[in-house]
């Protein structure tokens, strides 16, 4: 995560022990966690001498050739996908990020958002460390070096296999004790690999088996692509140490009922695979249980429900089978849109929303359609997915969002826009109507949310939509970011293309 008030990423994780092709199955690890980070990737291996590594700007696919793979070659790699927004889209901000230290070399990957980042930072640096990231990520790693006075084990003399692992886990321990906000962690060292999430949960991390080997993926979709079985979440709060030949052993740096869980809703909503089981339970499942609540909470008198791909699917599919209203393919998706879009001149009618999907305008002329989308944030991409309908001759679109209206900033990992463009802040239900020019609009409720994924009102973060922020945040919103210690305020840089601003709507 890029050092600041607020970062603006989220990432995903891949780590295998135990397998000699563990740098390959991690390159396709990451392939199918492509889609929680397209901005940088990269792969750290050790096969118990040092740490290789390899990472760069762009998609696996631009990132890893056959060649470096071979060089990666060992029996236990980490890596990781990042999706940064604001801040620095530099190669310098790639992980996993390696450094040496008095313990020897060690690499981390974090997927998370530290609320505390800049202040551990600026209190590190005054003791002397020497930051090489712009990245909260890095902190953990000069806590790690740097022990807290009074910590057990101090860091032992340079070792070339590295340190005793047992040491670096007790260090660990006391490091991750100071750390507040999401982070689910991968550390690389030549002893093995090791496996972390915050004691929130914010953020998901789950342990398969291949064989002998142990893997960790941030999804499920991940251990299924490399064959590895599903056999459970690290725990929130738990430190899963991994040898080179894939034995694990776990402990604890904070309790599992204190503080409150606060597992991520918007996984759910939106941000994970459908095909990927998180926080234990399928996504797609829940989106489908998101569905059939918001037909229940919203119904609507139509001839068919057009699913919004890829992200709509499955709550329409729910919405669908609750309402009995059958099924439509009203948009086709163009697969080959990528980060490459470039954006015409301003004013051109164009942009990469209409090149990505197509309305079909056989299924949907002169009909009445319940179109559902996962969410709405600044407004402007249903406002095209609507226009592309009217054009298209649909009658009547009656609109459905699977979670509740977005009108607060994620301090914890997610990458959304400053709040004062969330066009549900301040804007009320008939105004963003009339915005994005439907006959109705209906969000689901919380509770509804809440239910459809089966959690209880105290144990899940819907900070994004209820401004409950279960780690007190330092401050409001901003797209401030750090860069060489000091804290530069600027635009908002856009996530991929940049869609146009949603304009106010007239009084
Ligand atoms: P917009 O309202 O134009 O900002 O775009 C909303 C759409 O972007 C949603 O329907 C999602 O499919 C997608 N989306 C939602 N949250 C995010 C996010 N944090 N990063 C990227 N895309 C998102």
């Amino acid at each position: 995560m890029t050092m600041g008030a607020e970062c603006r990423e989220a990432c995903g994780l891949f780590g295998i022990a135990g397998h000699p092709d563990a740098a390959l199955l991690t390159y396709y690890g990451l392939y199918a966690l492509q889609h929680r980070g397209q901005e940088s990737a990269g792969i750290a291996s050790t096969g118990g001498q040092g740490i290789v590594h390899h990472r760069g700007m762009g998609l696996v696919a631009d990132v890893f050739t056959a060649e470096i793979l071979e060089r990666l070659v060992n029996r236990v790699a980490i890596g990781h996908v990042r999706y940064s927004t604001t801040g620095s889209p530099v190669a310098v901000n790639a992980q996993p990020i390696v450094v040496n230290h008095a313990g020897g070399p060690i690499a981390v990957a974090h997927n998370g958002n530290l609320v505390n980042g800049a202040e551990l930072r600026q209190e590190l640096e005054a003791r002397g460390s020497l930051f090489q990231t712009t990245t909260d990520s890095e902190v953990f790693l000069h806590l790690v070096a740097r022990p807290e006075p009074g910590a057990s084990a101090p860091a032992p003399a340079a070792d070339p296999a590295g340190q005793p692992a047992v040491s670096l886990v007790e260090r660990l321990d006391q490091a991750l004790r100071r750390a507040r906000g999401a982070f689910s962690l991968l550390f690389l060292t030549p002893r093995g690999m090791i496996a972390v999430r915050d004691p929130w949960g914010f953020r998901p991390l789950a342990i398969g088996r291949l064989g002998d080997a142990t893997v960790v993926a941030s999804e499920t979709a991940a251990l299924d692509l490399v064959e590895a079985e599903y056999v459970r979440d690290v725990e929130p709060g738990e430190i899963v140490s991994v040898s080179p030949d894939g034995k694990l052993s776990s402990r604890r740096f904070a309790g599992p009922a204190e503080p409150r869980p606060a597992p991520c809703l918007f996984e759910y909503v939106y941000f994970a695979r459908p095909d990927s089981r998180v926080f234990g339970r399928n996504v797609h499942e829940i989106r489908k249980n998101l569905g059939r609540r918001l037909a229940r909470e919203h119904p609507a008198t139509a001839d068919v429900v057009v699913p919004v791909p890829d992200s709509g699917n499955s709550a329409a599919l729910g919405f669908s089978l609750e309402s009995g209203i059958p099924l439509e393919q009203g948009f086709v998706r163009n697969h080959y849109v990528g980060r490459t879009f470039i954006e015409p001149e301003a004013g051109a009618r164009l942009s990469e929303v209409e090149v990505k999907l197509n309305a079909v305008a056989d299924a949907v002329r002169g009909k009445r359609l319940v179109v559902v989308d996962d969410s709405i944030v600044r407004g402007t991409t249903a406002r095209s997915r609507v226009a592309q309908l009217r054009r298209a001759g649909a009658r009547e679109i009656h609109l459905r969002i699977s979670c509740p209206p977005h009108r607060f900033g994620c301090h914890y990992g997610i990458d959304f826009p400053d709040p004062r463009e969330l066009i549900a802040n301040e804007r009320s239900l008939p105004e963003i109507a009339a915005f994005l020019g439907v006959e109705s609009l209906g969000y689901l409720s919380v509770e509804g949310l809440r239910e459809a994924a089966g959690v209880g009102p105290d144990s899940s973060c819907t900070a994004c939509w209820t401004g409950d922020y279960r780690v007190p945040v330092p401050g409001p919103l901003d797209k401030g970011v750090l860069e060489g210690g000091s804290a530069l305020r600027g635009a908002a840089v856009p996530r991929r293309s940049a869609p146009p601003r949603p304009k106010r709507v007239a009084p």
